[in-house]
């Protein structure tokens, strides 16, 4: 898979440890613009919130100044608590999905 992020092609690749931190569950490289995932993420919101987490890294890195980049935690607060919001909104989902369609 690919995510165009502001007009950079990123692309998301599954792999089965990290070597520098065995807890790791995902990262955004920004040398290589890529998002790495923990392939023994189950699916469903672990997988989502990590996903959803490194997309926002790459918004942070893509799209603001090295000084105005949300730390950790508050990328981490951010990612849970929007995918939390959409999960227990499926209501918003639709609305969303179809607004999107049109
Ligand atoms: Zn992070």
């Amino acid at each position: 898979m690919t995510i165009t992020i502001a007009g950079y092609d990123i692309p998301v690749f599954s792999i089965t440890e990290f070597p520098d931190d065995p807890l790791q569950l995902g990262e955004f490289d920004h040398m290589t613009y890529e998002i790495h995932i923990r392939s023994t993420l189950p699916d469903g919101i672990p997988m989502v919130d990590t996903l959803i987490h490194e997309v926002i890294h790459a918004i942070c890195h893509i799209a603001l100044a090295s000084e105005d980049r949300l730390a950790e935690r508050q990328v981490t607060t951010l990612s849970t608590i929007l995918i939390d919001t959409l999960f227990r909104n499926p209501k918003l989902r639709k609305c969303l999905e179809e607004r999107w369609n049109g």
